[in-house]
C-alpha cells in the first residue's frame, strides 16, 4: 500500500505539530520539507551571503550536505534562517533540486505525512488525503513565540510576527510553486482550535480515505 497525507500551510499554522502527530498516529513516515529549505539556507550562508545570486553548483554542494545531523540543529529553526529559507524558496534550481528527493521519500511503500507550502499542489498532486491549515497573524506569531521560549530561543512576539507576515507574503507571491491550497483540500482555520481538536477532524478525513482503500481491496 501506498497512502500520502499532504499537509500545506502558512508559516506558523501548527502543520508541523500536526503532521507530526498524524505520523505516530498510523505510524506513518513523515517529513517536514521546509527543514529541506532550511538546511540549504544554513549551508548556503557558510559559503556566501549574496542570495540572489547563487550558481546550480552552490546549490548542489549545500543540498549533499544536508544529513540527518543537521536537520537536527536548533539553528534552523531560526528567524534568521528562516527568512533565507523564504528567499531560497523562490530559486527555481532549488526547488527542481528538492523536489525529487521529496517524491522519493512520499513515494515509499506505506504511508507517508508530508508538510510544507506545496506539497498538495506540486510535490504530491495525488495526494491521498490533501489538507491546508491556516490561522490568524497574531495567534500564529503568539504561539510561534511561545515555542520559541520553551526552546530557550530568544525572541519577541514582535520579531516573530513580523517574520512571519514576511515570509507569507513572499511565499505566496512567489511565481514557481506559490503557497497555495489545493481545489480539493481540507480548509483548516486553527485560529480557535487546539491541536487535538484540528487532529481529531484530519483523522476522520483519513479514516474515510483508508476505509475505501480497505473496501476497493
Ligand atoms: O515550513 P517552514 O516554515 O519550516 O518553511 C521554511 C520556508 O521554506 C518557508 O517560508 C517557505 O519559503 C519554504 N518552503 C517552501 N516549500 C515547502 C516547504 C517550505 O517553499 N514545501
Amino acid at each position: 500500500m501506498r497512502f500520502i497525507v499532504a499537509i500545506d500551510g502558512t508559516a506558523g499554522s501548527g502543520k508541523g505539530t500536526i503532521g507530526r502527530a498524524v505520523s505516530r498516529h498510523y505510524n506513518f513516515k513523515y517529513l517536514d520539507t521546509g527543514l529541506l529549505y532550511r538546511a540549504v539556507a544554513f549551508n548556503l550562508r557558510t559559503i556566501t551571503t549574496e542570495f540572489s545570486s547563487i550558481s546550480e553548483k552552490m546549490i548542489l554542494k549545500s543540498i549533499k550536505g544536508i544529513d540527518k545531523n543537521l536537520l537536527e540543529l536548533k539553528e534552523l529553526r531560526n528567524n534568521e534562517i528562516s527568512e533565507i529559507a523564504s528567499l531560497l524558496a523562490t530559486n527555481f534550481c532549488v526547488r527542481e533540486k528538492l523536489l525529487d528527493y521529496q517524491r522519493n521519500f512520499a513515494n515509499q511503500k506505506g504511508g507517508t505525512v508530508l508538510d510544507g507550502r506545496d506539497i498538495g499542489t506540486i510535490v504530491c498532486p495525488d495526494a491521498d488525503v490533501k489538507v491546508y491549515i491556516d490561522a490568524e497573524e497574531g495567534v500564529r506569531a503568539k504561539r510561534r513565540t511561545i515555542q520559541f521560549k520553551k526552546q530557550n530561543i530568544e525572541v519577541t512576539y514582535q520579531e516573530v510576527l513580523r517574520n512571519l507576515k514576511k515570509r507569507d507574503r513572499q511565499d505566496r507571491n512567489r511565481a514557481i510553486a506559490p503557497m497555495l491550497p489545493s481545489s480539493d483540500a481540507l480548509m483548516l482555520d486553527s485560529t480557535n482550535m487546539s491541536i487535538e481538536e484540528s487532529l481529531g477532524i484530519i483523522i476522520l478525513r483519513i479514516n474515510e480515505e483508508l476505509k475505501k482503500i480497505t473496501l476497493n481491496s
